[in-house]
């Protein structure tokens, strides 16, 4: 037990996107909170140079950030509506396309950095009672009678009636709590930088999927658009060697030259690209959110999206347990909020693996009848809405 902290409901450790959210709902309904964060993020300036990790976020996202009450800010800042996605197959050129206004909405979704995501949650953070705890690095946890303690690196200790684990896709808390992952390393990396177009990107998200694996042209908000180019790892190091000249003519290739040639370009980054899901997203009063708990192929743009729909899912759950007077780290509330989120996130990142495969499989005949599912998805309405609400992240679909 801790005598600094002796009076925490819930510590939160990992303070990425997905852990600053959650610390936030949850102080929000009135819950003590921590947020635990070994580094804290860089500070978001809009002539600074931008974050070249930008996200697709999702109406069900935008909501959340609405009633946390950050939208408003993110939005001030800077983000890229979008209306339209297009989605063509790079062998049979069949092509699936969705439009925000078929549905009866201003746009499909915003494209964020996420670097301006988490500063403004992280500022959020003090207004709404939450303690912030960085640099603070947990080295381990313990679960005590019905109470969990964390050890930090500088050896202090904080305890708490509930740890969220939010520390990211290689977590080391979700390992100490005996959790193991499925999944498959991809062996690929996201090839990522903003590049200027030709013509404009009419506020499209645009994705061709290749051989290779799928690239993808995100609409941002000064015109020029967010590469996201998955590709094996020998050919990710061959792209990221290239110099500028020969990677705009590599991306505008790979992407069928859509928006014409690309004319300028930042520096390169690169993510490595696997499927994860926890095999449990709860051990005794240890939660897991976000990427901790699933990680994604980027070609659905859908890891953040999942991971605040596992805070919203969260904050429901404790809220309502907490307003009915029941213990909200009984072990029927926090198997509810598992059950729940890990059919769903396990369900899109096996649905995103089986998008990426059906792609990447080159089968003589194969991509003739991809092309032909492709158009009759296009052609199928009510099946196309299906899918952009799904991607939308609304509930019931
Ligand atoms: C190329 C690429 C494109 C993507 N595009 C999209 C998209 O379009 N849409 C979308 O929704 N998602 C997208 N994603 C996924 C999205 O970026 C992630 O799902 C999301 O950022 C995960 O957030 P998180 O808070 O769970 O984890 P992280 O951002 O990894 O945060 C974890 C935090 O925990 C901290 N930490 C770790 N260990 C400790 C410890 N022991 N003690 C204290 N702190 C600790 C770390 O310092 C870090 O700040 C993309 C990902 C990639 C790679």
């Amino acid at each position: 037990m801790n005598a600094r902290r002796p009076s925490l409901d819930v510590a939160v450790v990992g303070g990425g996107m997905v852990g600053a959210a959650c610390a936030l709902a949850l102080a929000r309904r009135g819950f003590a909170v921590a947020l635990l964060e070994a580094r804290e993020p860089a500070p978001w300036r809009a002539d600074a140079p931008e974050d070249l990790r930008v996200i697709a976020l999702a109406p069900s996202s935008a909501r959340l950030l609405d009633e946390l009450g950050v939208w408003r800010d993110i939005v001030a800042a800077r983000v890229s509506p979008y209306g339209h996605m297009c989605v063509w197959d790079g062998a049979s050129g069949a092509e699936l396309t969705f439009d925000a206004t078929r549905d009866g909405r201003a746009q499909l979704g915003w494209i964020v950095e996420n670097r301006l995501v988490t500063r403004v949650l992280w500022e959020a953070l003090e207004a709404a009672g939450v303690r912030r705890m960085c640099p603070a690095h947990v080295a381990s946890f313990a679960q005590r009678d019905v109470r969990v303690t964390l050890e930090l690196g500088d050896g202090e200790n904080v305890s708490a009636a509930l740890l969220v684990v939010a520390d990211g896709a290689g977590s080391a808390l979700r390992e100490q709590a005996g959790i193991g992952v499925r999944g498959r390393d991809y062996h690929q990396r996201a090839v990522v930088a903003h590049v200027a177009s030709e013509r404009a990107h009419a506020q499209t998200a645009w994705q061709r999927f290749t051989p290779e694996g799928p690239i993808a042209l995100l609409p941002l908000a000064d015109g020029r658009s967010s590469i996201v180019w998955s590709l094996p790892e020998a050919r990710a190091r061959e792209v990221l060697a290239l110099d500028d000249a020969a990677f705009l003519a590599a991306a505008g290739m790979a992407s069928d030259f859509r928006l014409g040639a690309f004319t300028a370009t930042t520096p390169r980054a690169s993510f490595p690209l696997r499927l994860q899901v926890a095999e449990r997203f709860v051990a005794g009063g240890c939660v897991l959110v976000g990427d901790a708990a699933h990680v994604v192929h980027p070609l659905a743009g859908q890891g953040a999206n999942l991971g605040l729909r596992d805070v919203a899912e969260l904050a429901d759950g404790l809220g309502e347990a907490r307003a009915a007077g029941r213990d909200f780290a009984a072990a029927h509330v926090l198997r509810r909020y598992a059950r729940r989120r890990r059919s769903a996130g396990a369900l899109d990142a096996y649905a995103f693996d089986a998008i990426e495969r059906a792609f990447a499989w080159q089968a003589p005949g194969w991509s003739a009848l991809r092309g032909l599912g492709l158009r009759a998805l296009d052609m199928i309405t009510p099946l196309n809405r299906r899918l952009a609400a799904h991607a939308a992240g609304r509930a019931g679909v």
